[in-house]
Formats: C-alpha cells, structure tokens, sequence
C-alpha cells in the first residue's frame, strides 16, 4: 500500500482542447481525466497560499497551481474544477494578461492568456490568483531592485484588481536567486514557489515551496506516481532503480 505525504504541489500549464503545443500543457480531456483520479483517490485540493497554515490542512491535500494563466485554462480547468467541487490557484503574468505569452515566440491560440474579466470570475469564485511577475523575466539575471519592481508592481496590479491581499508568487520559469527571495519578503509576499521537485515538507523556507511538473504525456498513472515519490521523473527506468536500492538496502542490513 502506498504511503502519501501531503501536502504536494502540483505545477500545471495551458489546458488546451487541441493537441498541446507545449511540453508543459495538457489536453483538457487528460486534465479531467487527472481531477477525476484526485477526487477518486481522496484528495483535498487546497489554494497555495493556505501552505502558511499547512498543519491545519486535511490529510491528504493537493495544491493544483498553474502558471502564467492561459485563456484554455477557463473551459480546460476552472470550468471542471468548478464542477467537481475543488480549487486552485493561477499565477499571473500581469503584463501579460488578456494578451500573449511573448516568451513562447509566435502568438497562437495557445499563447493567449485569461482576461481581467476571467480572472475575476475565478477570484469570486474561491481560486486563488497570484503573481508571477509582470513581464516574466528570468529573475536569477536581473538586480534586487529590478526584481522587487517586478514582484511589487505585479502585487499591486492584481491587489488592484481582485481588491484583496495577494500574497503567492511563481518565479518565472522557476529561475531565481537570493535575491529573488529578498526581494519577495521586502515586498509583501509571505510565500513563493519554484519548479524544484519534492516534499513540501522537505523545504523549510517558505520563499523555495517545492511543485511536481505535469507534463503533456503525464498520464494518470504517471500522476499517480508523482503524488507518491514527488518527482518530476518517475520513469519505469528510474523506478525500478528505487525498487532496487531499497532491496538492496535491505539485503545489506540482512547480512
Ligand atoms: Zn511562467
């Protein structure tokens, strides 16, 4: 029998109703497919920023967060989650919002990003909606005052918007430094998230909260075994290499 650890964070893209164009988005149908294993399994999904309390979460808890906030994302994701009773949080690019993912290249329909509009349907609604900057720089290059214009400006746009405390960031493309988490705390965030894998447990710094990546090809039982060992590769290749060195571990303590 599987033993879960909880909380985890999971770290969704685009949702699309076509082929992903992106390594990082999935086909709305698997999408629905992975909320109907969750809610079958008996998970909880809880907004990111209830991670600040999270020895008051039920015990088996899943944060669904996805970044950039992609239009797809209004029929492929908040529509089902609505339906199935359950949330998550958008991390928002606030430049970028009602426009295109200009990092990706070429605008197409699945570059396009969710509205003001959208976005406070789903605030109203009882997802949470946080930043991820405003023009989706790569942090980890850009100076401590750069980064806190980026992170106060985004904070201020949404605040302004959703008229409540937005308090979750994403960094973008999961790059970051000390300073990014400087910059955070200094302007008002109270926690943050990167694209390392593992526990939510495993890190003791609110600024580096841990996500597993879902990838277009994920599976549900790909999901499956994401939620039990917190890992981005959970290949058969690397799985048998789990299996084996805790056999192996065991013989050792035999002999
Ligand atoms: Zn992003």
């Amino acid at each position: 029998m599987t033993q879960y650890r909880s909380p985890i964070v999971l770290m969704y893209h685009g949702t699309p109703a076509a082929q992903p164009e992106s390594h990082y988005s999935i086909h709305a149908d698997l999408f629905a497919k992975h909320l109907g294993y969750l809610q079958q399994e008996g998970w909880t999904t809880v907004l990111f920023k209830d991670l600040q309390n999270a020895e008051t979460l039920p015990e088996k808890s899943v944060v669904i967060t996805f970044d950039d906030g992609y239009e797809d994302n209004y029929p492929g994701a908040f529509l089902p989650l609505m339906a199935n009773g359950m949330k998550a949080t958008w991390f928002i690019a606030t430049d970028c919002i009602g426009k295109h993912a200009h990092w990706l290249g070429n605008p197409s329909t699945q570059s396009r990003m969710l509205t003001a509009e959208r976005l406070l349907e789903m605030h109203a609604a009882g997802m949470e909606i946080a930043s991820h900057t405003c023009s989706h720089p790569d942090l980890s290059v850009l100076n401590l005052d750069q980064q806190r214009l980026e992170l106060s400006k985004a904070k201020v746009v949404l605040e302004d918007l959703l008229s409540t405390q937005v308090s979750s960031l994403a960094y973008p493309f999961g790059r970051f430094n000390a300073d990014s988490v400087t910059a955070a705390q200094q302007t008002g965030y109270s926690i943050a998230c990167t694209t390392r894998p593992g526990w939510f447990d495993s890190e003791s710094n609110p600024y580096m909260v841990r996500r597993i990546a879902i990838f277009s090809g994920d599976s549900v039982s790909t999901l499956a075994r994401k939620l039990s060992f917190a890992d981005n590769d959970v290949s058969w290749k690397k799985m048998t290499r789990y299996y084996a060195d805790r056999v192996w571990d065991k013989l050792i303590r035999v002999f």
